[in-house]
């Protein structure tokens, strides 16, 4: 994982590896159950999440967050502003699904801690769909919005 320490920040973003990312919980489409195969001959996908080349996305984003920090940025909402006017004026197709991985809404991590025995878990603020279809295309590494205390 390669990430700027930035104990002042809540959250901060990092690059993380997908498979060291939390287990993903099941919940509206039956392509997120645990039963579910993604469809490698099938060229029509389960839902817009499954239709994304995640691997591509990724790697983008992942040399946009690096320039970000090269000059200096560190804060979610000036990432997301330095990555939508690089990618507003460029021909790349789907632009927006690049800015979309700095968003607010994008993927985060946190943890939560059980009342009862304390135990800490990571789990997801937002995003479970997106890592489920990134773990099922075997990405690698990608952008993720992670709270300062997270076990991971
Ligand atoms: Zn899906």
């Amino acid at each position: 994982m390669e990430e700027i320490e930035q104990p002042s920040d809540v959250e901060h973003f990092a690059i993380m590896q997908v498979c060291s990312l939390p287990e993903t919980r099941p919940f509206r489409t039956d392509c997120m159950g645990v039963n579910y195969r993604p469809r490698a001959e099938d060229d029509s996908p389960c839902c817009w999440y499954h239709a994304q080349d995640w691997n591509t996305l990724s790697e983008l984003a992942i040399g946009l967050l690096k320039r970000a920090w090269n000059t200096g940025l560190v804060a979610q909402a000036s990432i997301y502003q330095f990555a939508y006017k690089e990618l507003f004026d460029s021909d790349l197709e789907r632009w927006w699904l690049v800015v979309e991985l700095f968003s607010p809404s994008s993927i985060r991590v946190c943890t939560l801690v059980h009342p009862y025995d304390g135990r800490r878990e990571a789990i997801y603020g937002n995003g479970q769909h997106r890592v489920q279809a990134m773990k099922d295309l075997r990405v690698e590494r990608t952008v993720v919005l992670r709270h300062k205390d997270t076990v991971l």
